[in-house]
């Protein structure tokens, strides 16, 4: 049989596209499979990122974080700030610089901590000392804690702080924990004064202001040379002992049963640390008296000039 050209062309044509269909047919199939795998991959991600026990605090947080809740509003102000540059010292330091980035770094570890965080100033601003209490009271915040460095003629060292002269014990227990707390961290503690430092019957303007407990709190002197060291090379362990204070502090005030729980936690802390310092000294002394006896020549075996 013979096949004319036509008939021919035909059958080329035929042929080509039942192999374009088969093509498809293989690419549909292909993307089907490419699909799967991808739905199984995110599946598995999904079951394993979710597999690993997460603890109630995580998901507290997590679900506090998602839907805005917080524990509480707490106001930080640096102080100072623009024109009013608080204290400084010979080298250009500043009190005005050292409360905003003390003052922003206590606002990352109270919000780790799940509270909402209102500042004064989060720049290089003036701001009225009475509008800051104001703006504490607007934003109903707490607590509320200024941040300030200190300054002395000579000798001055560590933190003190201010409460209104009202010497409400809210405002003392914050004032006094922020000081305690700080102390735990290296520095030296002072004391907690009702008023100002001239005058206990008067009032600095953001403590007369705000109508939650109130501290101005002094960290350290500007002009002592070991508390700028403090200061700047400890910047965010200072930081957490603020935080930390405002924290237990709010659960004092607010959740005993928590703060009470917190204080134990502290105490197997500082008893866990007590006895490492008491054992390393005993370690110590021990090993003192073994070479004062090996120099007298009471041990032998042991060289005194080893
Ligand atoms: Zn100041």
């Amino acid at each position: 049989m013979q096949l004319s050209d036509a008939e021919i062309r035909e059958i080329l044509i035929r042929r080509k596209r039942e192999k374009q269909r088969r093509l498809r047919r293989r690419r549909r199939r292909m993307f089907i499979i490419l699909l799967l795998l991808i739905v199984l991959v995110f599946v598995l991600v999904k079951v394993i990122g979710h597999g690993g026990k997460k603890s109630a605090e995580d998901k507290k947080s997590a679900g506090a974080a998602a839907s805005g809740e917080t524990r509480g509003i707490i106001f930080i102000d640096p102080g100072h700030g623009g024109m009013d540059s608080g204290s400084d010292d010979d080298n250009d330091r500043y009190e005005k610089d050292d409360t905003l980035k003390l003052g922003l770094a206590v606002r990352n570890q109270l919000e780790t901590l799940g509270f909402k965080v209102v500042m004064s100033r989060t720049e290089d601003e003036m701001v009225d000392r009475t509008e800051r209490g104001l703006m504490a009271n607007k934003a109903d915040a707490q607590l509320f804690v200024s941040i300030h460095r200190n300054k002395a003629d000579s000798g001055g060292q560590g933190v003190e702080g201010f409460i209104p002269k009202e010497n409400d014990k809210e405002s003392r227990l914050l004032g006094e924990n922020i000081m305690h707390f700080l102390g735990r961290a290296g520095f030296k503690e002072r004391t907690i004064r009702a008023g100002t430092l001239v005058d206990p019957d008067d009032d600095y303007e953001e403590n007369a202001a705000a109508e939650m407990p109130s501290v101005l709190i002094e960290v350290g002197f500007l002009s002592s040379d070991d508390d700028n060291y403090r200061f700047d090379k400890y910047l965010d362990k200072n930081a957490k002992a603020i935080a930390d204070a405002i924290n237990y502090t709010f659960m004092q005030l607010h959740d005993p049963d928590a703060a009470a729980e917190y204080a134990k936690m502290m105490t197997q802390t500082d008893e866990v640390l007590e006895t490492a310092l008491t054992a390393t000294g005993e370690a110590l002394s021990g090993l003192n008296a073994i070479q004062s006896r090996a120099a007298d020549g009471t041990i032998e075996g042991i060289d005194p000039e080893a």
